[in-house]
């Protein structure tokens, strides 16, 4: 036990039989892990790890304990939601310290709720862990407030498409004013445009594109609502990535700098028009 662990013994979890940890392994970097996620992932028998979790983590587990690539292809199709539910049940009821690790934070998007319930009908006890999720990141490493006070006091985040494949519901967002963070949203950038360009956004408000947040790899790019389409091309910018659309992005220490680089033709316009 660390001495963070000895002054608040409540925040110690444990795995324990019949039970199923969720934990949010943040957006990628270890480092980015909470130390209650720590502890869960040296003391449990099976960790069932999604996509887009640091492979790096499985140094973690002690001699023994499992790594099961959740996300794996299985005889060229990818396990389904319902078989992963499926093995953690089996496992849990078999006895074994089962953590579920999932990017980010279990609770926004990638299907956590389904789990959630799903474990819960088979009557098996369920804890979630928080983990960073891939907004705070993202603000993080283009350094702006997603709800700078000046500029906004709400925030929104939406998947780029709903469980239909639909666009997500955009009415909270109605009015152009609050930031909003597109998860999942590489995609269906272009329909996005047009859906906040309705809902009021002005097609010079300012994007940040994040593309692996936290990771060495990552990359911050910019642009407007208007050439977003052209800066996730001409990029070619891949999952996973986060758009993040609202006046906020101005203030973030990286604007003039890209903008001055002008990497997309009308980029320049765009940001005089937002500041004008
Ligand atoms: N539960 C996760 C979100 C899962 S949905 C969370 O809280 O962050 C998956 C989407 O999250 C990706 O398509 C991408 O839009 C975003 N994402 C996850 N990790 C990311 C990262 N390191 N950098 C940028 N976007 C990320």
């Amino acid at each position: 036990m660390n001495a963070i662990s000895d002054r608040f013994p409540r925040a110690e979890a444990t795995a324990s039989q019949g039970k199923v940890i969720l934990v949010g392994a943040g957006p990628g970097a270890p480092d980015l892990l909470t130390q209650r996620a720590v502890r869960v992932l040296e003391n449990a028998d099976i960790v069932f790890a999604d996509g887009l979790v640091n492979d790096d983590l499985q140094s973690l587990l002690r001699d023994g304990a499992i790594w099961v690539d959740a996300a794996k292809r299985v005889g060229g199709k990818t396990k389904s939601q319902q078989d992963t539910i499926d093995e953690m049940i089996g496992a849990a009821q078999a006895g074994k310290s089962v953590v579920r690790l999932k990017g980010g934070d279990i609770s926004l998007f990638a299907r956590g709720g389904e789990e959630i319930s799903g474990l819960q009908r088979a009557g098996i006890e369920v804890e979630l862990i928080p983990g960073v999720t891939a907004a705070s990141a993202a603000a993080a490493s283009a350094a702006f407030s997603l709800t700078h006070r000046d500029i906004t006091s709400a925030v929104t985040f939406v998947t780029g498409h709903n469980v239909r494949e639909e666009l997500p519901d955009l009415s909270p967002v109605d009015g152009g004013s609050q930031t909003v963070v597109v998860y999942m949203g590489i995609g269906t950038a272009s329909d996005l445009v047009s859906a906040l360009t309705e809902k009021g956004y002005k097609p010079s408000t300012p994007v940040a594109v994040v593309e692996r947040a936290s990771l060495p790899e990552e990359r911050v790019l910019y642009g407007t609502l208007r050439t977003l389409p052209h800066v996730l091309t001409s990029q070619s910018v891949e999952s996973p990535a986060l758009i993040v659309v609202g006046n906020v992005v101005s203030t973030s220490r990286g604007w003039w700098r890209t903008e001055a680089l002008a990497p997309v033709a009308q980029t320049a316009h765009d940001a005089h028009l937002a500041h004008g």
